[in-house]
């Protein structure tokens, strides 16, 4: 694998494997042009994972943390994290506070708007678990995860941005590892290794 001086002649063949895309083209020089083989799930993996769109979206305090989070002294922009005014441009979906049952109707059909591949981020304690009001909160779902999936809960009351970051950074983890290869698929080569 390339270092981080390495310079790539004109027609040269840079060969990448195992996650290391983006930081092996960062720190690449290249020539006047070139050939790049890698998987595509790494190709498609990295795109995804640099371009979340959340919607812009929230129901209670935690929303404000979340606005605070795309301001610029966070900078969300430098991991390719834009907000969306609409759910039809958005993959990712920020729960960010109390989801009553009025509300949680809503969700779910903001969440069915949403274009595949989509993902949940569960932000603060009301939207994991009910928060404050679980013992005693009988007009609010106790986790949104009761009503759509979740890949990754923030948690805190609310979480500051940095703990939002830290979210986002570990659903980029989730997404790297992803694969376009169908279960049914890596079964079948299962079994055919285990015949043999
Ligand atoms: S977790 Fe705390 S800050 Fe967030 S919505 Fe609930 S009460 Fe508000």
């Amino acid at each position: 694998m390339m270092n981080d001086e390495s310079k790539l002649s004109s027609h040269s063949l840079l060969v990448i494997r195992n996650s290391t895309l983006e930081m092996s083209l960062l720190d690449t020089k290249f020539g006047q042009g070139g050939i790049i083989i890698t998987g595509v799930d790494e190709v498609i993996n990295w795109a995804r994972l640099s371009s979340l769109w959340p919607m812009g979206f929230g129901i209670a305090c935690c929303a404000i943390e979340m606005m605070s989070t795309y301001t610029s002294g966070y900078d969300l922009d430098r991991f390719g994290i834009f907000p969306r005014p609409s759910p039809r441009q958005s993959d990712v979906m920020i729960v960010a506070g109390t989801v009553t049952f009025k509300m949680a109707d809503r969700i779910k059909r903001l969440y069915e708007q949403m274009a595949e591949p989509r993902y949940v981020v569960s932000m603060g304690s009301c939207s994991n678990c009910g928060g404050p009001y679980w013992q005693h909160g009988y007009h609010v779902v106790k986790g949104v995860d009761r009503i759509i999936p979740v890949d990754v809960y923030v948690p805190g009351c609310p979480p500051r941005p940095e703990t939002l970051i830290g979210g986002f950074l570990k659903l980029q983890e989730k997404i790297r590892k992803e694969s376009l290869v169908e279960p049914k698929a890596i079964e079948k080569l299962m079994q055919k290794k285990t015949e043999v």
